[in-house]
């Protein structure tokens, strides 16, 4: 197939897919599995919206626009074992000499030099045709839809109901915004960990997705049917999911002034971005649309002055009992910006469930299948499951996921796992591809959110113990580790989840196609990885991560 027939086949604007099967259109699995991960973050059951290659996180681009994205996929169409590409916010730079174990891409989005480094100037840049925003796994080519996020948000849940609900969240409503690529999440999450869900969206198109990819269970569009139905559910005790087309301000303020508290209420509107991604309050969708390009400023000052009171009213309904916990989208920072003095009054969910994970090298690892059979990642379930029989929750989570989460695009698994266990399914995943128990390879990669690749003062590293929240040398050790290592792509961003900034991140996936080569770059990598995660958490002095430093020598020599 030649390249303008590729184009045709796998991406004629705005319809985009993976190949599938195990014929190669590059010249190696180490550029075959990068361009199907592309395309497939760009597929229309992936992407929110395909047409301007946005994959998720509010503006969150695979490529800079549709010529760059041709350009991407010649080139690694092209591109031989012995040489690297370099990419740029989206568009392809340049080729370098390297060798067989080096990552065959190299990617960089979205870095602004820090006195710079806010919405304004990107925004110019952006327009200028320079940037692109590449949040998290959008420009690093990961993105596996919502499962992407879901068992992080399932934890979290359930860290949340053994903390506050003596491990129980039957006859529990959890209330959130936002039911995007990553929120849609959510409502799924809940109900898997027994909870009742109500999710806000202003956008019914959005909830319409869940509903087609079976994360939520059903949509309304009025308060009082929402509002009569999670009742009627919290008081059987039903795991049920319902999707409210509204405003969330206005939503909370109706739960608030009908005396309903959810049991515990979070957020995921793309806050992050009070331009492209929150829609302030009292104006429609489509208002919200031209306003943006008619008049940026005041649809900034707008959006931030209903976040404030957003988180307002978060803040009145945790007075009220509500368990409220910041979801990672840098809502208070905007809120506080946008007026409300006492926005960090609630905690970030990093520090309130899930660094005790990052202290022993446990993240979201995930993997998809290149053949796009589901089966192989079936094989991959049950490998794992023989594998670590001692990890009854592993176990447990992988069989809930094959019950409830359809595939969008390439099939894949996401399943946190720390120090020890990344390289060993890693390895195990190499193994299948060998033995031909899989049809065509996998790619293991993670998203930037994770134990030791992440700077992020209001998420990640929010309230480190030593103070170290903003430094950023950590995600850079993380790349150089994973460059050297020999990962086949590489990242590093800036911006993602929390917005420009905020946050300086790095990414990587690895090819395990059955060879010697990736067993040695594999072991090299699952190492690496979630090391980084045990060195900075022992640094800052965290002693679960020095434990575990303790327990698998990792130490350096006195
Ligand atoms: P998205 O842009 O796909 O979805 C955001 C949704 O918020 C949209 O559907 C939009 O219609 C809705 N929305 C905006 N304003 C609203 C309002 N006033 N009322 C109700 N709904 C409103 O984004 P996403 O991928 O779902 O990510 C959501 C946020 O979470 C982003 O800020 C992202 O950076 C962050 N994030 C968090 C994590 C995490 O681990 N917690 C991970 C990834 C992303």
């Amino acid at each position: 197939m030649n390249f303008s027939e590729f184009i045709e086949v796998y991406a004629s604007h705005p319809n985009y897919r993976a190949p599938r099967g195990n014929q190669l259109h590059a010249k190696s699995w180490q550029t075959e599995a990068p361009l199907r991960m592309l395309l497939n973050n760009l597929d229309s059951e992936v992407a929110e919206n395909p047409e301007e290659l946005v994959v998720y996180g509010g503006t969150g681009q695979a490529a800079r626009n549709k010529e760059a994205l041709q350009q991407i996929i010649k080139e690694l169409l092209l591109l031989d074992e012995n040489h690297s590409l370099l990419i740029q916010s989206g568009k392809a730079v340049g080729i370098v000499r390297t060798h067989p174990e080096a990552p065959r891409v190299l990617i960089a989005n979205s870095n602004l030099v820090p006195a710079w480094a806010n919405w304004e100037h990107f925004e110019k840049l952006k327009q200028d045709g320079l940037m692109m925003y590449g949040q998290m796994t959008a420009g690093s080519w990961i993105y596996i839809g919502s499962q992407g996020i879901l068992q992080g948000t399932y934890e979290t849940f359930m860290a949340c109901g053994k903390k506050y609900f003596n491990n129980d969240l039957k006859h529990k409503l959890l209330v959130s915004g936002g039911m995007g690529g990553m929120g849609g999440a959510q409502p799924l999450a809940a109900t898997m960990a027994g909870a009742t869900f109500l999710g806000v969206d202003i956008d019914p198109e959005r909830i319409r997705k869940r509903l087609h990819s079976g994360y939520i269970d059903q949509i309304v569009f009025t308060y009082r049917e929402a509002a009569d139905l999670a009742l009627q559910a919290q008081e059987k005790g039903e795991a049920i999911s319902i999707g409210l087309v509204a405003d969330i301000g206005d939503t909370l303020q109706n739960l608030l002034n009908d005396g309903i508290v959810p049991d515990i209420l979070t957020d995921q509107t793309s806050a992050h971005d009070p331009l492209h991604g929150y829609v302030p309050n009292g104006i429609s969708l489509e208002e919200a649309f031209s306003l943006r390009k008619a008049d940026p400023n005041k649809y900034r000052e707008l959006s931030m002055k209903s976040m404030a009171r957003h988180v307002g009213l978060m803040l009145e309904l945790q007075k009220l009992g509500s368990i409220t916990f910041d979801y990672g989208n840098n809502l208070r920072e905007m809120a506080k910006q946008g007026g409300e003095t006492n926005a960090y009054d609630y905690d970030g969910f990093t520090p309130k469930f899930i660094r005790p994970l990052f202290c022993e090298g446990k993240g979201p690892f995930r993997w998809a299948a290149l053949s796009g059979d589901p089966n192989d990642i079936y094989a991959t379930d049950q490998a794992l499951i023989e594998a670590f029989p001692e990890n009854k929750e592993m176990i447990n989570w992988l069989k809930k996921a094959r019950e409830r989460v359809s595939f969008q695009g390439l099939p894949a698994r996401i399943c946190w796992l720390g120090m020890g266990e990344r390289e060993k399914a890693g390895l195990l995943f190499n193994d299948l591809v060998k033995s031909g128990k899989v049809k065509a390879p996998l790619v293991i990669g993670r998203d930037h959110l994770d134990c030791g690749s992440v700077a992020s003062p209001n998420r990640e590293t929010e309230k480190m113990k030593d103070g170290s929240d903003a430094v950023s040398d950590w995600p850079l050790l993380n790349l150089m580790s994973n460059t050297a290592g020999g990962a086949t792509w590489v990242s590093f961003h800036h911006g993602g989840g929390v917005g420009m900034g905020y946050s300086q991140h790095a990414g990587m996936v690895v090819l395990a196609d059955g060879t010697d080569r990736a067993a040695e770059c594999i072991r090299r990598v699952l190492y690496n990885d979630p090391a980084m995660g045990i060195f900075r958490h022992h640094d800052a002095g965290y002693e679960i991560a020095t434990d575990t430093l303790n327990h698998f020598g990792m130490g350096l020599s006195i």
